[in-house]
């Protein structure tokens, strides 16, 4: 039900979970994170409040300058922690918000042609057809794009990729998403107020964007996948 996402210069797991802490909220039943550190891509999950990712994330750090973090509010497999995001397919890892209204036919595709599922998630079918589509080539952000082309519904999604420690790739459709600017760092939020602490230098993403983002910024296209140009606002709230 919240996203995060942090492109930084410090060791983000932290700060995601303060930034998931800012999205309760929202309410959720589970929250988890994702990182790529030295290339290698990794991730903690947790059933309940915060604090449990959080103590996990104590005996069980999880290192890395990039991530992604979600709360999950479930609504496709119960609340456990096999079905808290971040979900992974191979080098993929991604966060979503909402529903994938044709994920039974995607996914039953994609155990045709092998992929294994773990979950009995909606969302674990975007990470396995973004994988398939790197298995055929495609690049990261070829990959992503391809991936959207394909789904149905209302969401907001984030993805991360194995070996890519500068790329986040956002997306929008019925779902709000928000990139904030930073100092050469970049973060990603389901609003403003979870990104306060970092950032008031907000844009949002307009319904069927996408943002491909680097610590140099962020890139902005529309569902067609056209660049456009999508304006930064000065959003001030309390952090
Ligand atoms: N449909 C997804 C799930 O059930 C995402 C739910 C959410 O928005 O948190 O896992």
């Amino acid at each position: 039900c919240g996203i995060v996402g942090v492109l930084g210069d410090h060791e983000v797991a932290p700060i995601m979970v303060e930034a998931l802490r800012r999205l309760e909220y929202r309410g959720y039943d589970s929250a988890g994170i994702a990182t790529v550190n030295g290339g290698r891509l990794d991730r903690r999950r947790a059933v309940g409040k915060l604090v449990n990712l959080s103590d996990l994330l104590v005996h069980d750090p999880l290192p890395g300058k990039a991530g992604i973090g979600h709360t999950r509010w479930a609504t496709h497999g119960a609340p456990t922690v096999a079905n808290a995001h971040p979900h992974r397919a191979g080098r993929v890892a991604v966060v979503h918000n909402g529903i994938i209204e044709n994920f039974r036919t995607l996914r039953a595709d994609l155990v045709a042609q092998g992929a294994g599922f773990e979950s009995d998630t909606d969302t674990e079918t975007v990470a396995h057809l973004a994988q398939s589509f790197l298995d055929a080539g495609l690049s990261p952000r070829e990959a992503a794009e391809r991936t959207l082309d394909r789904l149905e519904g209302a969401f907001a999604l984030l993805f991360l990729f194995e070996g890519e420690d500068d790329l986040m790739i956002a997306a929008r459709r019925g779902s709000p998403l928000a990139v904030g600017h930073g100092e050469g760092e970049m973060y990603v939020g389901s609003d403003a107020i979870a990104l306060a602490p970092l950032t008031h230098r907000i844009t949002y993403l307009e319904e069927g964007d996408r943002a491909i983002v680097t610590r140099a910024g962020a890139a902005f296209f529309d569902a067609a996948s056209r660049p456009v140009n999508r304006e930064i606002r000065t959003i001030e709230i309390d952090a």
